[in-house]
């Protein structure tokens, strides 16, 4: 993955922090954290295995379900619920498909 520092143009290198990654860039020090899709590929000197990459997608953290979706019908989705009207309607149940990233809300 390469980000480029808004600031000074300069590559930004991935740092990683005990609870989250962030980049930071060499030339002036300006911080970033990531979020939402990250690659990080990773040098660890001290074994044989020297590139780990790590993969995190907002979305898996998401719970699964088997529903068609309506645009491409593929059999899996994510879901969650979220609260769209007054505190005293229910939730609203959302479905996001899994291949094609459709999202559509369900009825009843
Ligand atoms: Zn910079
Ligand atoms: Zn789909």
């Amino acid at each position: 993955m390469m980000e480029f520092c808004d600031k000074c143009g300069s590559l930004m290198l991935v740092e990683k922090k005990r609870t989250r990654t962030i980049l930071v860039c060499k030339r002036c020090g300006r911080t970033k954290v990531l979020k939402g899709k990250i690659t990080v590929t990773e040098t660890m000197p001290s074994e044989k295995k020297e590139v780990v990459v790590m993969k995190r997608e907002e979305a898996e953290e998401l719970p699964r379900t088997k529903i068609i979706c309506p645009r491409c019908e593929y059999n899996e989705a994510f879901w969650w619920m979220q609260q769209t009207r007054g505190a005293d309607e229910p939730p609203t149940l959302f479905y996001r498909c899994c291949k094609c990233g459709y999202s559509w809300r369900s009825y009843g």
